[in-house]
């Protein structure tokens, strides 16, 4: 028997309650295939546009990504669709009927918006397996239920996204001693069990190896179709290693849109990376 299903047989037996504390994500309308309609979107700090008028439109299961300049708007724009920012001006739809400028950060992340920050934060003195079982218990409100252990599905869903981030044979190993890119891998598995139906990823590879870097391209481009992810990275190289449509923003505006070739063949795009394309 493998180590993972050694650990499913183990919880299918210690298994202490058998009812349904699972929630299901609210429906999401995505008849228009559309996922995510950004519309009109300005948002001020005294006075100065961190976002001006901006459009974005997201397709269900793409993987876009958003690259520009330091101070184009990224991070503001993944505040304002997580709730953390709100805008002076403009829609943000998650598919056809939910508005997501009037719900909470929580309502948001309930909703199926998972996003990873830049920097990893697991818990370092917890195992591999015990990071991923306490972001599934977090997500399901039941944190403080000593009594509650994993129902077998649960189990699986766990085992699964450890097999999808690489992680099989740490996931015993504290992730205090992973390296950063197992980290990340770990930080994005715990927003996984989530199942979210929108992945934010703010420059997954910074700091990371090239070996590692390479396989956080093939994850992140594997996670896309059953889901929708969108990266926002400073790394030409890996934008154009994972791209299929990508969107540049400037001065808290889209300043073009399409593929790599595309947009790094646009002249205004050109101008604003001072003569250099991207
Ligand atoms: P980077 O690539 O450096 O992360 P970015 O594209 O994510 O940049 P933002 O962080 O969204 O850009 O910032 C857009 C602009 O808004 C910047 O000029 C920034 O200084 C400004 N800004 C962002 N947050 C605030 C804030 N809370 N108060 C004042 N100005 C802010």
């Amino acid at each position: 028997m493998s180590g993972l299903d050694a650990i499913r047989e183990t919880i299918r037996r210690d298994r202490v309650f058998d009812f349904m504390l699972d929630k299901t994500l609210p429906a999401v309308d995505v008849s228009h295939t559309v996922l995510l309609y950004v519309e009109g979107l300005s948002v001020s700090f005294d006075g100065f546009k961190a976002l001006n008028n901006l459009n974005l439109y997201i397709d269900d299961g793409e993987l876009r990504c958003l690259i520009g300049a330091n101070g184009a708007g990224k991070t503001t724009l993944m505040d304002v669709i997580t709730g953390k920012t709100r805008p002076d001006e403009g829609t943000v739809y998650f598919g056809q009927t939910h508005d997501l400028l009037n719900k909470s950060e929580a309502d948001i992340a309930e909703l199926g918006i998972g996003r990873k920050f830049q920097k990893p934060t697991v818990f370092e003195q917890l195992t591999v397996f015990e990071n991923l079982e306490l972001a599934l218990r977090m997500d399901k409100g039941i944190f403080s239920n000593i009594l509650y252990t994993l129902q077998s599905h649960q189990a699986d869903l766990i085992a699964s996204v450890i097999d999808t981030v690489g992680l099989r044979e740490q996931i015993f190993q504290q992730a205090g001693a992973l390296s950063h890119g197992q980290k990340q891998w770990l930080e994005i598995g715990m927003l996984l069990v989530s199942e979210p139906r929108l992945l934010l990823v703010d420059e997954p590879v910074a700091g990371m190896t090239a070996q590692e870097t390479e396989s956080t391209a093939e994850l992140l481009t594997s996670l896309a179709g059953d889901r929708t992810v969108v990266v926002v990275e400073h790394d030409m190289a890996f934008v154009r290693s994972i791209a299929r449509d990508v969107t540049v923003l400037h001065q808290g505006s889209v300043l073009a849109e399409g593929t790599m070739d595309e947009v790094q063949n646009n002249p205004e795009v050109i101008e604003v990376y001072l003569g250099e394309a991207p």
